[in-house]
């Protein structure tokens, strides 16, 4: 649960992604029209609160389970996803007849699953390495222990990976990042609010009881839970904030190797390479070279003993969730429950299974999508991408903002988009790692080891954009700005997500906005900044340019204004790139269903008494039909780039006239912001 790992920084980065599906998970139970009638609450008017009458007595019925922190139908699909996965790993782990891959999936799965055997182990497996910290002499060893713990996705002090060259974005640069931290990002070291206060003790009462579990007495556990978090605010002070990081100039610091080594002497980074062995490089990019400056006054101030316990900590917290039961409890207790407001674990079953699609992904995945994938569903997602992009193509065409010179350039990016639906072309071959059956920390040890390795490997080599950057069974997608291509998991392309016996209103407003959305990540305030190969370069006239300033800024004031939670408001900056692409996408999707409403594909008559454009937009909103814990609420306004689905809803409707026509809302009404309403694509 500790949510500062698990999302890999130079993957995931880029991956602007949704979340969301359509209807009732409960089979036979579908309504005629694929709108979900159960989850309305006739008493709302929808022209006062869209998301209570679409949504509304879904709400009340689905109460929160209480390992959630949050439970919405996009979480009912990705439990019925993790149902499949399940039985896929069971007979991995049994099935006599299996190849050598699957046999790795099984014992991984299996030694997870064992839990007699973790919790007689506890937290021995990590003994030699917790020993190796210790024995260090002098600060001159930092390096070497360093890259054995990044080797290990540990990212202790920063990360180290690399990426697409976003100026030759076909080839593959060495990148140097902020990191280290153990609370979710800056903001929660700088904050003066009481709530931050006392998330920063809790924090510290955290890392000391995990050093307390190692068997450090009490008192000095707390002293060194203590300097870890002096330690953590100083490298917090020096790194950039979540909005400043969605900018990608100000992550971009082309510099020689030699050059970045300067400016960190008192890091043997030389060392640090020969022992990651990366392959031979000499330009990087330096995301934030103001970080790296002050970690490298930070070692030098820093005591070797405090340096050791940062390491420890770091290492231990990495590896929580695979150690005796004592160890996950104390993890889940700060990143859990108190973080998330969850009120208890998972079960271990559902741990396991996670933890195998996390490690061994696509060897998971490959069997998941031959047993469980209809092709059909890819044809079928191709073909609505195709009336989505030409959607796009019309509107960009009939913006009265917009020159005709960056028009222009606009058309040429958007048909270099490249789709890929489902799954890799090519599987990743995991041939190389060894999996030991009953002995979890050294499994999960060679899995991160070789998942570090292959991305090194990448370094000075042309970019494969055939790659995934999520596994196929994941109810997720994403746009690469560096890519320039969307990707639709396997896991998001079946009923109820799109519903091939559902009414195509309900698609269209459903999975046609989403594929809207992805498509609009390569035009919004971040993707537009790239070009159709994929490279930052600036193709707006200056004029449009600031036209397009005007109009986002437009967005950001009215999201700004939300509050999801008492007290807490939503940050209109860190939200823009997704409330800009659910804003175009709507449109999007909207203009495609006129058309379709125009072929005769679409029923124009009413369907359980709704018009086609009233099951559009029920379709879109019953998306994000959600119940969200407080403490989750607060965290996601704080570090999540997504506005929750209330906001999702109320937002876009407010801002598209053609929900007020469908429902025959006035602009006296809180669902019409008439004149006010924002609008960019
Ligand atoms: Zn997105």
């Amino acid at each position: 649960m500790n949510i500062s790992q698990g999302v890999r920084f130079f993957a995931s980065l880029f991956l602007l992604s949704f979340a969301g599906f359509a209807q009732s998970a409960t089979p036979g139970s579908e309504p005629s029209a694929g709108i979900d009638l159960k989850a309305i609450d006739k008493s709302v008017d929808p022209c006062k609160n869209f998301y209570q009458y679409a949504c509304g007595s879904w709400m009340k019925n689905n109460p929160i389970p209480p390992a959630y922190s949050r439970w919405g139908r996009f979480d009912q699909l990705q439990d019925e996803n993790l149902k499949q996965l399940h039985a896929i790993a069971e007979d991995s782990e049994k099935n006599q007849q299996r190849s050598p891959t699957d046999q790795k999936v099984g014992a991984l799965y299996g030694a997870c699953m064992d839990e007699a055997a973790v919790e007689k182990a506890g937290a021995k497996p990590l003994q030699p390495e917790l020993d190796r910290i210790k024995a260090m002499q002098n600060k001159g060893e930092l390096a070497g222990e360093v890259a054995r713990l990044h080797d290990q996705a540990v990212t202790a002090f920063f990360r180290f990976g690399q990426s697409p060259d976003p100026t030759n974005a076909r080839m593959t640069i060495a990148s140097a990042g902020q990191g280290g931290l153990g609370l979710p990002e800056k903001g929660f070291y700088t904050r003066t609010g009481p709530k931050d206060i006392e998330t920063r003790k809790r924090y510290v009462e955290h890392i000391s009881k995990i050093f307390q579990l190692l068997g450090v007495p009490a008192a000095d556990a707390d002293a060194k839970a203590q300097k870890i978090l002096t330690l953590e605010t100083d490298l917090a002070n020096a790194s950039l904030d979540n909005v400043s990081l969605r900018n990608p100039r100000l992550t971009l610091h082309k510099m020689s190797l030699s050059q970045f080594e300067q400016g960190i002497p008192n890091f043997d980074f030389k060392q640090y390479l020969v022992d990651r062995s990366t392959p031979q490089f000499s330009d990087m990019n330096d995301r934030v070279p103001d970080f790296f400056k002050a970690l490298n006054t930070t070692l030098t101030t820093t005591s070797l003993d405090d340096l050791k316990d940062y390491l420890t900590w770091h290492y231990v917290s990495a590896n929580a969730e695979e150690l005796s039961s004592a160890f996950v409890n104390e993890d889940f207790d700060f990143y859990g429950r108190y973080l998330t407001g969850a009120k208890e674990l998972q079960p271990r079953w559902k741990r396991c299974v996670k933890l195998t699609d996390q490690e061994l992904g696509e060897a998971l995945g490959k069997k998941y999508v031959e047993k469980y994938f209809g092709q059909n569903s890819k044809e079928k997602t191709l073909e609505l991408v195709g009336l989505i992009e030409k959607s796009m193509e019309a509107d960009i065409n009939s913006l009265t903002w917009m020159s005709d010179a960056t028009k222009q350039q606009a058309l040429e990016k958007l048909k270099d988009v490249t789709n890929k639906i489902g799954y890799p072309e090519k599987w990743r071959d995991y041939s190389s790692v060894q999996i030991v059956p009953d002995n979890l920390v050294e499994d999960v040890t060679h899995t991160r080891e070789f998942e570090e390795h292959r991305e090194l490997n990448k370094i000075g080599k042309p970019v494969d954009r055939k790659e995934w950057g999520m596994t196929p069974p994941t109810v997720n997608a994403y746009y690469s700005p560096l890519q320039n291509n969307i990707n639709f998991p396997a896991g998001i392309l079946q009923p109820p997500f799109y519903n091939n016996s559902a009414d195509m209103a309900v698609n269209f407003g459903a999975i046609g906005v989403v594929i809207g959305h992805e498509l609009t990540h390569g035009f919004d305030d971040q993707g537009r900044q790239y070009d159709g190969d994929g490279n930052l370069r600036d193709w707006w006239t200056a004029k449009d340019g600031e036209e397009f300033q005007k109009r986002a800024q437009c967005l950001v004031n009215e999201y700004s204004n939300f509050s999801p939670v008492e007290g807490v408001k939503l940050n209109g900056k860190l939200t823009l790139g997704e409330n800009g692409a659910d804003n175009a996408g709507i449109h999007l999707a909207y203009m495609a269903l006129m058309q379709a409403l125009a072929n005769g594909i679409v029923d124009k008559g009413k369907l359980d008494g709704y018009t086609p454009q009233q099951r559009f937009f029920l379709g879109f909103a019953q998306v994000w039909c959600q119940n969200v814990r407080p403490e989750a609420a607060r965290l996601r306004a704080q570090t999540d780039p997504h506005a929750p689905g209330e906001f999702r809803v109320i937002g876009v409707v407010q801002n598209t006239p053609e929900f007020a026509t469908a429902f025959g809302c006035s602009a006296a009404q809180p669902m019409d912001a008439g004149d006010k309403a924002c609008r960019v694509w």
